[in-house]
């Protein structure tokens, strides 16, 4: 069975129907990370801003 782990709260979560709230573990980490959202927060991926004092390494 496949496995997600929970956006908000990192638990393991299983892929299936049942699971209702997948990729969260609940409905109320769903609503936090919404809620993380809304107040910015999260960055969107791949919408990174890079910092000028970052250095990447190969
Ligand atoms: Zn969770």
């Amino acid at each position: 069975m496949p496995t997600v782990r929970c956006p908000t709260c990192d638990r393991p979560v299983e892929w299936t129907e049942s699971s209702r709230w997948r990729p969260f573990c609940s409905e109320r980490c769903k609503l936090i990370d919404l809620g993380a959202w809304a107040s910015g927060q999260r960055a969107i991926p791949g919408e990174e801003i890079k910092d000028e004092e970052e250095k990447e390494e190969e």
